[in-house]
């Protein structure tokens, strides 16, 4: 099956119908297919971001198909900011089901020698501890009514370790699986479900938060298969795959799933 033939599937998963979410790093890439997808679903949205163009533009996009959104332009490092988020959630809309905790930054790319703390610091704050103020601020408004909260992890950092310089970013992602596994546990008395999923290369606008630096050219090994390709399709994933996948996992659909990391890379980690 080609990329362009499953772009934008339906997958008609009813139970997730007047629902609420809280989807991070919604302005783009995976989250802002992610949040369409929910929003298709008949899911009401809260789309969360730094301030951007991009972020008003999936609202407005989401509101032209005749879907329900709301805008709060977070760090997602930032823990008030981050509270108010989900309480602007709660305040809209009374309730919230499922939480996508998927910002993320590839942040300063450096050999482990040349790479400055407060690079390593950067990349670590909003990936991992974005992940775990998210999961703290969602548990208050998630443990009556049980949910599924959904991370964004990566290959890199369980199955891939090629990505030369992305110590920090690999250490974050790892980091992540840990966490769900973890939050599962410890979350299942409130029938909230935990998952990771982890994308391999995936067309997106991540570039614009990757900071390559001269000195990677001393730790680089050569790798045969072409970088960013994939044996299934020959090409980088589309977000609308993985959007696909976050809303099997925030359906019902997926009610036996929990602490479990799921890998959507069209084979890239096995090479
Ligand atoms: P993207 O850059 O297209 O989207 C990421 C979004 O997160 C952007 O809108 C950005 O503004 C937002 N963001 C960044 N820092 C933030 C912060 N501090 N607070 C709030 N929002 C912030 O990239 P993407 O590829 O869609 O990335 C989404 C997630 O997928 C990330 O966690 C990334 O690590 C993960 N991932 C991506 C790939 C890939 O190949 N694209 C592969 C594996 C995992």
């Amino acid at each position: 099956m080609s990329v362009q033939t499953i772009q934008k599937p339906r997958l008609g998963l009813p139970d997730l119908k007047d629902k609420v979410a809280l989807i991070t790093g919604a302005g783009s890439g995976i989250g802002q297919a992610a949040a369409e997808m929910l929003a298709q679903q008949g899911m009401k949205v809260c789309l969360v971001d730094l301030k951007d163009d991009r972020l008003e533009q999936t609202k407005q996009d989401i509101v032209a198909a005749g879907g329900q959104a709301i805008t709060v332009d977070v760090d997602v490092s930032d823990p008030d900011r981050v509270a108010q988020a989900f309480e602007q959630t709660v305040k809209t809309w009374g309730r919230l089901d499922v939480v996508f905790a998927n910002a993320g930054i590839n942040g300063v790319l450096a050999p482990i020698e040349d790479m400055k703390p407060e690079d390593w610091d950067r990349t670590l704050s909003v990936n991992l501890k974005g992940t775990f103020l998210c999961v703290k601020q969602a548990i208050p408004h998630m443990k009556e009514n049980g949910g599924s909260i959904i991370i964004t992890s990566s290959i890199n950092g369980s199955r891939a370790f090629s990505g030369f310089g992305m110590t920090a970013y690999s250490t974050s992602k790892a980091g992540q699986v840990a966490f769900a596994k973890m939050a599962a546990l410890e979350l299942a008395r409130y029938k909230i479900r935990v998952n990771a999923i982890c994308p391999g290369s995936i067309k997106t606008n991540i570039g614009e938060n990757t900071k390559p630096t001269p000195e990677l050219e001393k730790i680089k090994i050569p790798v045969k298969y072409p970088q960013g390709s994939q044996p299934l399709e020959h090409a980088p994933g589309q977000p609308e795959q993985v959007a696909n996948l976050v809303a099997f996992l925030a359906s019902e659909a997926s009610s036996h799933i929990t602490g479990t990391e799921m890998f959507i890379d069209g084979a890239e980690s096995l090479l």
